[in-house]
């Protein structure tokens, strides 16, 4: 079940998109993926806050009040009669008009979501992931959630193709993210990732995991490192919606510490899966 009763074809009951639909001929729009358990949102107001903030960087004007999105998202929870483990996939772009690449502020938005069952990826979260480093070749402003994602493709199948399981970017010998995560390496009992500039997407677990770090009393640099550095870290992870925090243990065939994920690490995902297990009750 999607929302949005104008992009619902009566006759058929299908979802319909149209050929000029700007989201689908420039990538003019964005995106969030929400985190549900049991059926419950998790970490749902950070991802609006984001949402928003992406819609006003690229000047999209939704038609829709914040109030109105959250009613139509537990409507679609609700609809799907959905209770278990999964996602919710959030597409806003900048509607349909003949195809040209200016853009008419007030153009209306074309908006869709729906829901896939996602569990969690517990026994990769055990035993860690193997990463291959590639050139983040994207543009400057990764911190907008933006529908183009050719470069994230092209990298993370690249990276699978050399038996990986997520790309590592690197910009200018600095490690920036994954292809769809965020990077952190521990050394000596301290966290470091790279600062939330223009040069990565603020992640919403990204975020949630330094709060989680504070709360720990685990030391944290939001500073820029290179990619010998990971090769020497005593620990690495990603972090994603839907990945949590997954241990990377190798890099480029070469083992990360001592290629097992670390205490760290796991402190981290044991504080993450006390949050999953709070959301769950409500
Ligand atoms: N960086 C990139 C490039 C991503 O695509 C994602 C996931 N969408 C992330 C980081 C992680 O963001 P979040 O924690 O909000 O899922």
């Amino acid at each position: 079940v999607l929302f949005g009763d104008s992009f619902v074809d009566t006759s058929v009951q299908q979802p319909y998109i149209s050929l000029e639909e700007r989201g689908l001929q420039f990538g003019d729009g964005i995106y969030e993926v929400v985190r549900l358990y049991s059926g419950v949102f998790h970490l749902l107001e950070p991802h609006l806050v984001r949402l928003y903030r992406s819609m006003e960087e690229i000047e999209l004007k939704p038609t829709f009040s914040k109030a109105q999105l959250v009613r139509w998202l537990y409507e679609l929870v609700e609809q799907n009669q959905f209770r278990g483990d999964g996602m919710i996939y959030l597409q806003i772009s900048r509607g349909v008009q003949p195809r040209n690449h200016i853009y008419d502020p007030q153009n209306v938005p074309t908006l869709y979501a729906y829901i896939v069952g996602k569990e969690r990826p517990l026994s990769s979260m055990q035993q860690g992931i193997k990463a291959c480093s590639e050139q983040d070749i994207r543009w400057l402003r990764c911190d907008i959630k933006s529908l183009n994602l050719l470069p994230n493709v092209m990298a993370r199948t690249s990276a699978e193709r050399k038996g990986c399981t997520e790309a590592l970017f690197v910009r200018n010998g600095i490690v920036t993210e994954g292809s769809h995560s965020n990077f952190f390496l521990v050394k000596n009992g301290a966290l470091y990732t790279h600062p939330a500039t223009h040069l990565i997407l603020n992640g919403i677990v990204r975020q949630y995991v330094l709060s989680l770090a504070h709360t720990l009393e685990i030391p944290v640099h939001e500073e820029m490192f290179g990619l010998r550095d990971v090769l020497q870290a005593d620990e690495c992870f990603f972090t994603a919606t839907t990945s949590e925090v997954m241990p990377m243990v190798q890099l480029d065939g070469t083992a990360i510490g001592t290629g097992v994920p670390g205490p760290i690490t796991y402190a981290l995902q044991e504080a993450f899966s006390e949050g999953v297990k709070n959301t769950r009750l409500h």
